[in-house]
């Protein structure tokens, strides 16, 4: 059986992608964290995708400790 390099990289970036909420979230133990991270520094796809998930976060986080604009009273 031949190991194919593009689809062993392809499992991998999935793998890291179903655990990125998490990362971020720093829900992940330090093993499985750093996996993310590793995977994040050689990937330009995923370390893309890490960044825009993260501003996402972060934009929602802002968003939902902002008070209500409009008062109800
Ligand atoms: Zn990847």
């Amino acid at each position: 059986m031949t190991v194919n390099p593009v689809a062993v990289h392809r499992a991998h970036c999935r793998h890291v992608r179903e655990l990125m909420s998490e990362y971020l979230d720093g829900e992940l133990d330090s093993k499985t964290a750093a996996t993310v991270r590793r995977h994040a520094r050689f990937c330009t796809n995923c370390r893309r995708m890490l960044r825009n998930l993260r501003l996402t976060i972060s934009a929602l986080r802002a968003l939902a400790e902002q008070p209500t604009p409009t008062d109800p009273g």
